[in-house]
């Protein structure tokens, strides 16, 4: 079956599917996105995915494109047109199709939108958390505002590349002071050897991972101990165990960082936990 891809009002083969050579997102990446974990042909935390790029929308005074409900008419629809159970579904809009010229193009120009879906294995999924992941850590040289979920992603490409090259399936990048930032596509969190749960807090300098929201939700209801604070490159190290959360892996437990086993050098029994529990704290829609 060929897959289906939504743009600008059209559902359209991949092979077909194009926005225009001019188009910011392709010229300046301006443009934002998200990414929604599908399960048995639902969304995942649709809503909350909806109100974070509500959020990066604003922040970068991109117009909406059309209204929330339309929006989740046309991610469904290309799930069930691409016979999604599950996978993930990727949305982008950029500031649309203009001259090139950097300052904002005339009011009235159309976002532009984009939609696609792929299914994933889970039983391949199941079994990489199973085994865990090796990861790397990288210095953190993005922008100053990563909270916002925006398209420009080169330093993450350089950070996962940097990382696969040495053997990682994830970078951990790290600030200036030694303190790990986040994961190249997703959030960084260590347990320590106290039993604690540790991620370090919203701000600029993180994306607000609506993964991590949902766990620091669950790990509420299960009584973990938890401290949202910044946490050194050493102190992982030593953690007893280590993991990365993000809408296409949910809870991914890590095993080594920079080549040193974390804990036992195997999946921890809290990020076990967390990942069994997740979809039971997850909305579906
Ligand atoms: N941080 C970064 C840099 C990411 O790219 C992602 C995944 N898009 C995340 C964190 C995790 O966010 P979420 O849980 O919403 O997928």
């Amino acid at each position: 079956m060929s897959r289906i891809a939504y743009v600008n009002g059209r559902y359209l083969p991949h092979a077909s599917a194009a926005v225009g050579i001019e188009d910011r997102g392709f010229q300046f990446a301006d443009g934002v996105y998200e990414v929604c974990e599908v399960r048995r042909g639902q969304l995942v935390d649709e809503r909350r995915h909806m109100a974070r790029l509500a959020r990066s929308l604003r922040e970068l005074k991109i117009a909406a494109p059309m209204p929330p409900s339309a929006l989740s008419v046309v991610m469904h629809e290309t799930v069930r047109r691409n016979r999604i159970r599950d996978g993930i579904v990727y949305l982008q809009v950029t500031r649309g199709e203009a001259r090139r010229d950097f300052p904002f193009p005339a009011a009235g120009t159309r976002p532009s939108v984009i939609v696609t879906a792929r299914s994933s294995d889970l039983e391949k999924l199941e079994k990489v958390a199973t085994d865990g992941i090796p990861v790397v850590t990288v210095p953190d040289i993005r922008w100053q505002r990563v909270d916002i979920k925006s398209v420009a992603l080169l330093p993450n490409v350089l950070a996962k590349q940097a990382a696969r090259d040495k053997g990682g399936k994830e970078a951990w990048l790290v600030d200036a002071q030694g303190r790990v930032t986040e994961g190249a596509s997703s959030n960084a969190w260590i347990v320590t050897r106290d039993g604690k749960l540790i991620t370090r807090p919203l701000g600029n300098d993180i994306l607000p991972g609506i993964t991590r929201s949902v766990v620091i939700e669950v790990s509420k209801a299960q009584g973990l101990a938890f401290e949202e604070r910044a946490f050194t490159v050493d102190e992982a190290y030593e953690a007893r165990e280590a993991f990365v959360t993000s809408a296409s892996q949910i809870v991914m437990p890590v095993i080594s960082i920079d080549g040193r086993p974390v804990g036992n050098g195997g999946p921890g029994l809290v990020s076990s936990a967390l990942r069994r529990e997740y979809h039971r704290h997850a909305e579906f829609s």
